[in-house]
């Protein structure tokens, strides 16, 4: 009975393989029960056994997810992708510091099915796209461990007023451009991302992998309370504000609406739990310097997080929000630019991770309207440097991100951050983290990870993630800057996206 039942969940779960007859007809038999669910239960069960597993999988069990499954989608989902054969590739394989000798690398299905440096031989139907690469660079897809999907290039005010439709279409079309800039998988901090994700990986439109948060849960004043004074006080249980209903943010004050909230996200898909556990640069009812949540509401959120596989990662930059963070068991901190050498000890010997960006007065940063956000901007900018070197010295397990919020030109530049790094790093090193370590950053989301298998390494049997390089980036990382130019090749999950080899 589970056999034929998990067989249906697997075909319309998009596991890419081909629908058949028979499934089509349990799907059309699970949609009429699941329409008249109540009504005519007794005249269903009469039907043949599978069809009748097929029912009561769909209709007692899942609730409105059903309703929702990608099979009734208006685009079929993908067929298996042709298999792709790179030949005459030097590898950077997301860990070490030099190429490999000249490879042969092919890709069957989603993953990475081998790599020799001898000749690999096909059979003759087997319908090969065969990408004489040349001597080019193959490297794993890159990854950014702290994104927007919904925000990084919209204006802030649009955000804040626009139709919430049109913005998904918004969040779209950037989804696209960012696979194009080679970020294969982004993990999302915090915003309402759960449709964008599933709409990619269903092939309904393009985009990369995408870790989701869902909304970012904050006390009242804190980094995402973004309410207008007006809408202040709220009463327990009164009606949300414009950024909840969005899903951008939910506000939560006390253990009980922590877990209630983090419920909910992950509920929705969510493959972490993002908190706001202290001040922030574009929130204006909060000082930098504050610290935010208690240390049983944060541990409300981690239990929530623990029970599904996963973690916490929090928003926090002074060295006090951020103790108070690992006392109640997050796993990741986001930002910390203003943290101190005790409290950089203290995420090394606690095994925690730091996504840590670039923040820098420069060309790169998001645009502020608010003087008082300015002057906080400036303060972090001035921790950049620190925070750095204290991340190298304890050797601290550090995440690549960005953090791009509310600019399309900044948002274009997210591989000239990455190119950034090397103000710190070894081209060798910043690549790494932006491919390998964010990869088992990815990792961390346990049984619950959406995209299992193995992220940001070029090696058999990991996820086919990939890019080809017309140049070699550990000589000149400023090759990651210009996409356009410079990645001859994006693959991402087996599938070519584009190719733009000289034939
Ligand atoms: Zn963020």
């Amino acid at each position: 009975m589970k056999v034929a039942g998990q067989k249906l969940i697997a075909n319309v779960t998009g596991q890419r393989s081909r629908t058949t007859w028979g499934v089509n007809l349990a799907m059309e038999l699970a949609r009429t029960g699941t329409r008249i669910s109540g009504l005519a239960l007794g005249p269903t069960l009469m039907l043949a056994s599978a069809f009748v597993i097929a029912f009561c999988q769909v209709s007692l069990a899942q609730g409105d997810a059903d309703l929702e499954a990608p099979g009734l989608a208006p685009f079929a989902t993908p067929a298996s992708p042709q298999p792709t054969l790179f030949q005459n590739v030097r590898i950077f394989d997301g860990r070490s510091a030099a190429l490999s000798a000249p490879s042969n690398v092919l890709v069957r299905g989603n993953t990475i099915a081998r790599i020799s440096s001898g000749p690999i031989t096909m059979e003759a139907d087997a319908n090969v796209r065969v990408i004489a690469a040349n001597g080019r660079v193959l490297m794993p897809g890159l990854i950014d461990a702290h994104w927007h999907a919904f925000m990084a290039a919209t204006p802030q005010m649009l955000l804040m007023t626009a139709d919430p439709n049109y913005l998904d279409l918004l969040a779209a079309r950037q989804a696209a451009a960012t696979l194009m800039r080679g970020f294969t998988t982004i993990r999302d901090l915090g915003g309402p991302v759960f449709g964008l994700k599933r709409a990619i990986d269903e092939g309904v439109t393009a985009g990369p992998r995408i870790f989701p948060s869902g909304a970012f849960i904050s006390q009242t004043s804190g980094h995402g309370d973004f309410r207008f004074s007006f809408e202040v006080p709220r009463v327990t249980g009164g009606p949300l504000s414009h950024s909840e209903m969005e899903g951008i943010a939910a506000i939560a004050d006390s253990p009980d609406e922590v877990r209630l909230r983090a419920r909910e996200q992950l509920r929705q898909g969510a493959s972490q739990i993002k908190l706001m556990g202290g001040g922030g640069v574009a929130s204006p009812y909060n000082p930098i310097e504050s610290t935010q949540y208690t240390e049983p509401e944060i541990r409300a959120a981690v239990e929530a997080a623990d029970n599904w596989g996963t973690y916490v990662t929090i928003h926090a930059y002074t060295p006090r929000a951020i103790q108070q963070a690992v006392a109640a068991g997050v796993k990741c901190i986001e930002h910390g630019q203003l943290i101190d050498e005790p409290t950089a000890k203290l995420l090394a010997d606690n095994g925690i991770w730091w996504s840590l960006q670039p923040f820098m007065d420069d060309e790169n940063a998001s645009p502020l309207v608010n003087p008082v956000s300015q002057k906080k901007a400036q303060e972090v900018f001035a921790g950049t440097e620190n925070a750095y070197r204290l991340a190298k010295k304890y050797k601290i397990k550090t995440a690549f991100g960005t953090d791009i919020l509310f600019d399309a030109r900044v948002a274009g530049r997210q591989g000239a951050i990455l190119a950034r790094m090397v103000h710190w790093y070894t081209p060798a090193e910043a690549l790494k983290m932006a491919t390998a370590d964010n990869g088992e950053l990815m990792a961390l989301s346990g049984f619950i990870n959406p995209y299992p298998g193995k992220l940001g390494v070029v090696e058999e049997g990991a996820l086919a993630d990939l890019l080809l390089v017309d140049g070699n980036p550990l000589e000149n990382i400023k090759l990651v800057e210009d996409p356009d130019k410079n990645f001859l090749v994006i693959m991402k999950d087996g599938t070519v996206y584009k190719d733009t080899v000289p034939k």
